[in-house]
């Protein structure tokens, strides 16, 4: 059985100030919702804050990003260690990295090891453009980016590792995959290419998420589907009452 997940991008929005309030809003709805692992991840400047709000509760704090290098002259960058002193959870390679900030499969993959050699839990993100999409690459490109994204990892930690699976033409436009679509690139794509990297046995074990356009009226049919095992949650997760919502329903 694979304990449903949800995450909260919060993306770059919110200041210190209004992360507290949210936090604030958030946290006694979202810590009566039992049976999901529950993490937010709010912008760098605001970790410090929201892991002193989220302290005694069961919800989780993620960075969105770090560096692999342990420490050293990389200006504006945040190290595994940095993340590690307030953080259970890193996002790794989301598309808006991959597309403005030149994030490419091999440096997913340095950070992931930095991950594992840290403890961090990561949440990998996988996913098609939408140019890729319509010209049927979607399997040549996620197969590509999760066999290279994970590839030299332990098989012991990588049960901990979760996958979202967000294809970028659904980010942030309204338009979500339709989940029997997202469930089948789970099923056809992602799985098996764990389970050749890791064996059958842990790739049924990896949470593999959801993620685009989520929003509380759409999540109860994602989390239906058998391979999808939770949500990846950007601009829903800025608002209280959708968040809980999407929560909820992972927890159904
Ligand atoms: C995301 O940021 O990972 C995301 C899925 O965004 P949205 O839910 O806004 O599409």
């Amino acid at each position: 059985m694979r304990k449903p997940f949800v995450a909260g991008n919060w993306k770059m929005n919110k200041t210190v100030a209004e992360a507290r309030e949210l936090v604030f809003n958030l946290n006694k709805q979202l810590s009566e919702v039992a049976g999901v692992e529950k993490v937010l991840c709010p912008p760098f400047p605001s970790l410090v804050a929201v892991s002193g709000l989220l302290e005694g509760t069961d919800i989780g704090l993620g960075a969105q990003n770090m560096h692999w290098e342990e420490k050293g002259a990389f200006t504006g960058e945040v190290s595994p260690g940095m993340v590690k002193e307030f953080c259970g959870y890193v996002i790794l390679g989301h598309s808006e990295r991959r597309a403005y900030f030149g994030e490419t499969d091999e440096s997913v993959n340095r950070k992931l090891i930095a991950a594992q050699k840290i403890g961090l839990t990561p949440i990998v993100c996988v996913g098609e453009t939408l140019e890729q999409y319509e010209s049927n690459r979607t399997s040549e490109v996620v197969a590509r980016q999760t066999s290279l994204g994970l590839k030299d990892i332990d098989p012991a930690f990588a049960s901990r590792i979760v996958v979202a699976y967000e294809p970028v033409w659904a980010i942030g436009t309204g338009k979500a995959s339709t989940a029997d679509n997202a469930n089948a690139v789970v099923k056809d794509i992602i799985r098996p290419e764990l389970a050749r990297l890791f064996g059958n046995e842990t790739a049924q074990a990896i949470r593999v998420l959801y993620g685009g356009s989520v929003t509380a009226a759409n999540a109860a049919e994602y989390f239906a589907q058998p391979d999808i095992d939770g949500a990846l949650v950007g601009g829903a997760s800025l608002k209280v009452d959708e968040f809980v919502a999407i929560t909820k329903a992972a927890a159904k």
